[in-house]
């Protein structure tokens, strides 16, 4: 039943993340984007409309400026995320370009979406590009955001950023892919007997507290990010999917109401 209303999302927002796109090496993992954009591209062809959240500009380039582990100073961060972001916003260009689509390079940072005239300017840049067929592709805008205070102006990870970004397209559904298939009753890397749910239709303090850490050394966000953007959305009538990133032509079947991955049910709008 609630499977079934997937069907009729019109306006989707996906969200991956940088475990998904890089090898554990530090390098792209080109097949993985390229069956993105083929997915993508073929969704928007059946006349509804996406939105792709992007991480991996910060390990992309990272693995380009030859750091052999994760940067540790704002100013390597900030210069590994400019550097990544060229190469990354290429190879999506490339990629989309195959299916004959354009990009349009939305980068964000919190006092933006936190500023009213600022906001609305933001989401008429994303109606405009999708009135044009252009696929808007989000990061966070890491080369002047990470800040020392307290992360103060910066959403921290694209989970959140997704989640706002869901909310200010007004976006009926937000897919999340991640290293994982779904969202378990507790950390599957950690107990075995964990079970996948289907579907979540209150995030109670139960669920909350069975998202634990991040999962690896690339990922930033862990589960209680995507818990916490869950929150976010399905309280504006958005539902939310977290599922694998590995097949991502699963995107499609989510789409006809199969149930891949875990549905975080929206409440009514
Ligand atoms: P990504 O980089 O794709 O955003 P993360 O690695 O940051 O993903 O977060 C996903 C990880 O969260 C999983 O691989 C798993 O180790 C961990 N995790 C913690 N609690 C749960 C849970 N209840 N269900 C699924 N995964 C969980």
């Amino acid at each position: 039943m609630e499977r079934e209303k997937i069907k009729n999302a019109k306006r989707i927002v996906l969200k991956v993340g940088t475990t998904s796109l890089i090898y554990e090496n530090g390098n792209l993992n080109f097949e993985r984007i390229e069956k993105i954009s083929q997915v993508l591209s073929d969704v928007f062809n059946s006349g509804k409309e996406v939105i792709l959240v992007t991480s991996g500009a910060i390990g992309v380039g990272r693995k380009k400026m030859h750091f052999n582990t994760k940067p540790q100073s704002v100013q390597e961060k900030q210069a590994c995320a400019s550097v990544g972001q060229v190469v990354l916003m290429q190879i999506y260009s490339k990629m989309f370009g195959e299916y004959g689509y354009g990009i349009g390079q939305i980068l964000l940072t919190k006092d933006v979406v936190e500023n009213p005239r600022s906001k609305e300017n933001v989401r008429n840049t994303f109606e405009t590009l999708l009135q044009h067929r252009i696929i808007p592709i989000v990061n966070e805008n890491d080369s002047v955001s990470i800040d020392e205070i307290k992360n103060i102006s910066r959403f921290g990870d694209n989970d959140s950023l997704a989640a706002v970004v869901a909310l200010i397209v007004e976006a009926d559904l937000l897919i999340i892919l991640s290293d994982i298939d779904g969202f378990y009753n507790k950390n599957p890397k950690i107990y075995k007997d964990a079970v996948l749910l289907d579907c979540v239709k209150e995030i109670t303090e139960d669920i909350k507290k069975a998202a634990e850490g991040s999962g690896s050394d690339f990922g930033t966000g862990g589960m209680r990010t995507k818990i916490e953007a869950a929150q976010m959305v399905v309280n504006h009538g958005c539902d939310m999917i977290l599922t694998s990133s590995e097949n991502p032509k699963a995107i499609l079947e989510i789409l006809k109401g199969a149930p891949v991955g875990t549905l975080f049910v929206a409440k009514d709008k």
